[in-house]
Order: C-alpha cells, then sequence, then structure tokens
C-alpha cells in the first residue's frame, strides 16, 4: 500500500511493508476493555479493528520525506530475511526494495535515514543481508540514531535479555560499524528539516520529529500511539512500552500538544490512511483521518482536504 502527501513545500510517501489484523486486544493493551472498541466500531471496523476475529489491525509504515532536495526515511520496517522472534516478522521476503525505488528512495537516492526508536519493526531495511553479513542498504546516507536510546538498547543487547533475535547486532551496529551513524538527542535539527523532540516511555530514547513546511506542521510520532484507541484511551500503555509509568505521561503530552493544532500526526503502526489529527472531544480525543483520495498512489494528496485548518 502506498500513498503521497504533500506538507507545505515537502511531500512524503507512506510505505507499508506489512498490514493484517494480527494483535488480540487484551494482549496487546492489558487494560482492555471491549465496551471502548465496540463503541467506536463504525470508526475502526475493517480499518483498526476486526471485529470477527477480533484482532487489532498493525501496519508497518515506512515513511519517506522528500524535503529540499533530500530523500529521508523515517523508519524502516522489518526488513527482509531477519530472524525474528514473532513469526509474522520472521524472514520476511517483501518487494520493499521496488516500493522504495518507485517512491524515489533507491539505495542510492536516500539522504538520510532517521529512526525514532530502536525497536526491530523500526530498523529492518538500515541493513541488507550481503553473502553471510548484514551491510547498509543505503550506503551514502547519514544514519540518525536516537541516542539514549542507543545507549539503553546496547547494554540491553550485551546483557543477553533481548528476545527480538539480534536486531540490534543485525540492523543497528552495522551502521555504527559503517561509520554511517549520527547520534541524535532532543533539541537537535536532524536531515535539515526535521526538529527531535523527546518522547521517552515507550522506549527509554524515542523521539518525535516535528516539520514546519510552507505554513504546514506535521510530526512523525513514532510509537508515541500505536492504535488508534489510545487517542481514546490515553492512559492505555501496549505490553510493549518498556517504561510504562512514562509512556503515558509522554502520551498525554504528546496528545494536549496536537490536539487541534492542525498538525498531521504520522505515527508508525495505524491502518489506512495511516495518519491524521487530532481533535479535542468532551475531556478526551478523537482521531480524524487524513483527508485527500483514498487508493492515490504516488501523486500526492492533500491530508488538510476537508479538514479545517
Ligand atoms: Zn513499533
Amino acid at each position: 500500500m502506498i500513498r503521497s502527501w504533500q506538507i507545505g513545500e515537502a511531500r512524503v510517501v507512506g510505505l507499508t511493508e506489512y498490514f493484517g489484523p494480527v494483535h488480540v486486544p487484551n494482549l496487546l493493551f492489558p487494560a482492555m476493555d471491549h465496551n471502548v472498541l465496540r463503541a467506536l466500531r463504525s470508526q475502526f471496523e475493517g480499518v483498526h479493528w476486526f471485529e470477527a476475529v477480533d484482532r487489532l489491525v498493525i501496519g508497518f509504515q515506512i515513511w519517506i520525506l522528500h524535503c529540499a532536495g533530500r530523500v529521508i526515511l523515517i523508519d524502516t520496517g522489518v526488513g527482509n530475511q531477519k530472524s525474528r522472534a514473532t513469526p509474522r516478522a520472521n524472514k520476511l521476503n517483501t518487494v520493499a526494495p521496488a516500493w522504495l525505488a518507485a517512491a524515489g528512495a533507491s539505495p542510492d537516492q536516500v539522504t538520510d535515514v532517521v529512526m525514532t526508536h530502536l525497536h526491530s519493526d523500526h530498523v529492518g531495511w538500515n541493513t541488507q543481508l550481503d553473502g553471510e553479513r548484514w551491510v547498509p542498504t543505503f550506503p551514502k546516507a547519514t544514519y540518525h540514531v536516537p541516542k539514549d536510546d542507543y545507549s539503553w538498547f546496547r547494554e540491553f543487547n550485551l546483557s543477553g535479555r533481548a528476545k527480538d533475535g539480534g536486531s540490534f547486532f543485525d540492523s543497528v551496529e552495522p551502521i555504527v560499524e559503517a561509520g554511517l551513524a549520527q547520534f541524535v538527542s532532543p533539541g537537535d535539527r536532524v536531515a535539515g528539516c526535521l526538529d527531535a523532540v523527546a518522547a521517552f516511555g515507550h522506549t527509554p530514547g524515542q523521539l518525535n520529529y516535528w516539520l514546519q513546511s510552507g505554513g504546514r506542521t506535521a510530526v512523525f510520532a513514532g510509537d508515541v500511539l500505536h492504535h488508534p484507541i489510545q487517542i481514546y484511551r490515553p492512559a492505555w500503555n501496549t505490553i510493549v512500552d518498556i517504561q510504562p509509568e512514562i509512556a503515558a505521561p509522554t502520551r498525554a503530552a504528546f496528545l494536549e500538544r496536537v490536539a487541534d493544532s492542525g498538525t498531521l500526526v504520522l505515527p508508525c503502526h495505524f491502518g489506512p490512511p495511516n495518519c491524521g489529527f487530532i481533535r479535542r472531544d468532551g475531556d478526551g480525543y478523537a482521531f480524524a483521518p487524513a483527508g485527500g483520495e483514498p487508493s492515490s498512489g504516488l501523486s500526492a494528496q492533500d491530508p488538510w482536504s476537508g479538514h479545517a485548518p
């Protein structure tokens, strides 16, 4: 699935590496209350939740940002041929390289690879197999690695506690060893157009990246929001939030900042159209999917279409 959006002078292509109803709701969200899901059925069914099989949808989104002459990937999905503990992510064999090339992000074109955090489903295409070795997929790119996440995941993996099949060693360390990594801290400007903001909790060093262009504002939100249900229940952490006591206040502050601000929010795991806006709704919030034509492919749509500025 490929869609393209215009954000001021910048253009973003959303490339869905994988999409499907896979998560058992109360396993992903220990606080799950199915009454909340059922109340949102008209918005969620077939997009964010498949009631017949009672599974929440997850998509793996790779955002490709064309901005001021740069070609920037924001998070790189699961990748091909990676050994992973989760069966649906194990040894994928997609044609993502062809999709990336169609979107103007072939290996020699990508100038920057930006990571929100270092979970295995966000770093996969950092590397690809060359014989027996994992080598950088984008040899001309600068890879922007969240500094605090790198420190935490390095210690976590070297101590042997990681259960994801070694994504740190096959998808992060080869970048550092190749001399392509640049470490990012909150407040840094990245790839000439993105401002890094702390979004700790889901992982200890997760960052959001804010883009301002042509009077428009967008934020690449990583996994501050894993599923749109968290817009309606911000206190619900996922089982994969590493620091739940930090993740929930981070999510609350994020929603407060973006609500009714006209900011396009681009998370990594939402069902189509994969991005949208947060509205205030009574004491809480609601999700408004991005506008524009569905199935637009590579022709850039206006996500603000149909939405008040
Ligand atoms: Zn994720």
